[in-house]
């Protein structure tokens, strides 16, 4: 009974509000369509915040020309859908989805759904973006009621005005973005929507499913690109008349897209394709741009309606060449030490250029490339870590001495025969890894600060060795999928809360991947060890540590293929048939132990992790190798809780994610 009056009430006033609004839509219906265009809209009534925007006070579109025909096209009447695909900072938020938003108010009320990429971010842009401009902009101000005051019915998600109302939503939230259909759809940095709202599928088609009943309906997409492939605004530009922004040459005047390879870094200024002059920006920039259709008709030959836009930062007024110039030269070096994310932020934010992600292997031979080590520990070493793969039959670990830049030192690839769930095997990792004494060429020494173990295989037994070694032995689990940070969570396990770490390993494989192709000693470079025993049958000096031909297979193992999931292309690693991959999955293991939360491992400033001088007369048998790929303890076993093995910090929160 409680539940059935409940209901009823429910329901009544959900009707009362969709008969307002139907009200609210059938007058609106009948208002004479609005005469003037958004670019004319925004010169007559925008005024922009200080807070938000680039420039205050009056909006001028001359300012940014390019901007003119992208708002014209939402306010024709005759196409459905405008895409952009951009550079950041270049106003597009301001002119297609702000300006978009006031026009409605003041001239074609409707209702409006905005869509961000989260829930957190849709508020974050009612506060700072929308907000400003209800407040700022004379013509708008009052037509929302403050939602401050009571009975106003306007929260921070959701503004009425007088025959419409704006929505926001976030694109991982499938709840906000369904209910009642809207006529106006504004998709705002799409390229960072999940490729799936929870379950229930692509969110920027839920979205645009709420606009199917209106025949004048209006769809904006825009979005600074991401990944080739996994790209939501690439694949909805394509289906769009493609245009392109052209400036004639101050010289011979043919019409062209200023490309960044066509640049020059010392003067600054950029090449004509036509007559090879160069001209600084503000020559280029004085000419009179215009949009160019690269696909003004469709494969069967029809006029193409949806209108798109390319823009990238080249020709953005606030932004100097200057300044993208140094970011490139920044994101360049860093490429060089393998580390990719910036040159790839440079070619999406500031180029609006899409990256190509490629299936990738390692390109060199790095077996021939080994090095006869100087010391056991070689300079360089500021830290040491372990990766430790779990086999039906037996432990593998690699030991790696990392420094500036993440260059990295490869010390002892160990295989610990023996069935983990037995103590056994545990027993000699202690030797061979956890208690062990590395030795650098002064003399000093260094142990493992911290060593990650797979728990996939045999978990209670890795649990019941991790937890008494916390937090210097971590259980950890991988995780697949595109995108994930390299530590995506700390959890504990529910037999004894033990630590678990669980890896965005496909993150660090990418990592790593890039870093075994750098071919400069410095930062990102790997080192391998060798012997200095030459073998006349293999024509290369015999291995050392456990850095066999087998191991280096093993690294070549698993490669980034392209695959196609939910229509998109999508990247996934695989594993070669019938190969081993533990040498690699143990350095996949042995980075992410670097990155564990409040390690206090800062390779760029920190000291090597160096504990005591050892004596001459206990060295002599510290690092020896174990014969025949079987671990026997080489030397003196180590104090486990002397002074300085202790963890300088342990772990504080649980759950907390990455500081
Ligand atoms: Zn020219």
């Amino acid at each position: 009974m409680m539940r059935l009056c409940d209901m009823q009430h429910g329901l009544s006033a959900e009707d009362a509000e969709a008969e307002r609004e139907w009200v609210v839509e059938c007058l609106a219906a009948l208002r004479p369509p609005s005469v003037i265009t958004l670019s004319q809209w925004s010169d007559k009534y925008r005024v922009l915040s200080s807070e938000s925007s680039a420039e205050q006070g009056a909006w001028v579109t001359d300012n940014a020309p390019y901007e003119r025909e992208i708002m014209d096209a939402i306010s024709d009447p005759c196409v459905p859908r405008v895409v952009v695909q951009k550079g950041a900072q270049l106003g597009i938020t301001d002119a297609a989805i702000l300006n978009t938003i006031g026009y409605h108010v003041t001239e074609d009320p409707c209702p409006i759904l905005v869509v961000q990429p989260t829930i957190a971010m849709a508020e974050t842009f009612s506060r700072d973006r929308l907000a400003p401009m209800l407040r700022d902009t004379p013509a708008l101000r009052g037509k929302v009621a403050d939602p401050k005051s009571r009975d106003s019915g306007n929260t921070i998600l959701r503004k009425a005005f007088p025959g419409g109302y704006v929505a926001i939503g976030g694109a991982n939230s499938a709840p906000s973005l369904s209910g009642r259909p809207v006529r106006v759809v504004l998709l705002d940095d799409v390229d960072r929507f999940p490729l799936s709202a929870g379950t229930e599928g692509n969110p920027l088609q839920l979205a645009i499913a709420r606009a199917s009943a209106f025949w004048n309906r209006k769809i904006v997409i825009i979005s600074s690109p991401g990944i080739a492939g996994v790209s939501h605004v690439e694949r909805e530009i394509a289906l769009t008349t493609c245009e392109f922004w052209y400036l004639p040459c101050p010289a011979c005047g043919t019409q062209q897209i200023l490309e960044w390879d066509r640049i020059d870094f010392d003067t600054l200024t950029h090449r004509c394709l036509s007559c090879a002059e160069r001209f600084e920006k503000f020559e280029w920039m004085s000419g009179t741009g215009q949009w160019r259709a690269h696909r003004p008709v469709d494969e069967r030959g029809n006029a193409v309606t949806s209108r798109g836009f390319y823009i990238g930062g080249l020709v953005n007024p606030w932004v100097e060449w200057d300044i993208l110039r140094d970011e490139f030269v920044r994101a360049c070096k860093a490429n060089a030490e393998g580390d990719v994310e910036l040159l790839k932020a440079f070619r999406n934010t500031r180029l609006g250029l899409l990256h190509q992600e490629e299936g990738s292997k390692i390109k060199i031979d790095l077996y021939l490339r080994r090095e006869l080590y100087a010391a056991e520990v070689p300079d360089g070493v500021v830290v040491i870590t372990a990766g430790v793969d779990v086999q039906e039959q037996s432990l593998h670990a690699d030991v790696i001495g990392w420094g500036r830049g993440r260059e990295n030192w490869h010390l002892d690839y160990i295989t610990i025969p023996g069935d983990p769930r037995t103590a056994e095997p545990w027993e000699a990792l202690d030797e061979a890894v956890y208690n062990r004494i590395f030795r650098c060429a002064d003399g000093k020494c260094m142990r493992v600060k911290r060593m990650c173990v797979d728990s996939n295989y045999a978990s209670d037994h890795v649990y019941a060795y991790t937890k008494p070694r916390q937090p210097r032995c971590i259980a950890i689990r991988g995780m697949g999928g595109l995108g994930k940070a390299p530590i995506a969570a700390l959890t504990l396990s529910k037999s004894n809360r033990c630590l678990i770490a669980s890896l965005g390993v496909d993150t660090l494989k990418e990592e790593i991947m890039n870093r075994l192709n750098v071919t400069a000693v410095g930062p990102g470079f790997c080192h391998f060890p060798r012997s200095d025993i030459w073998d006349e049958e293999l024509r290369a000096h015999e291995p050392v540590n456990g850095y066999d031909i087998a191991y280096f297979e093993g690294l070549r193992a698993e490669q980034r293929i392209m695959k196609p999931k939910h229509g998109f292309k999508t990247y996934v690693w695989v594993k070669r048939l019938s190969q081993r991959n533990e040498s690699w999955d143990d350095f996949v293991y042995a980075l992410a132990a670097l990155q564990l939360p409040h390690t206090g491992i800062k390779l760029e400033t920190m000291e090597r992790d160096v504990f005591t001088q050892l004596k001459s007369s206990g060295s002599a048998n510290l690092g020896a190798r174990p014969a025949a790929g079987v671990y026997i303890s080489g030397g003196a076993p180590a104090p486990a809780q002397a002074a300085g093995f202790v963890a300088r910090s342990a772990f504080g929160a649980v759950n907390r994610g990455v500081d």
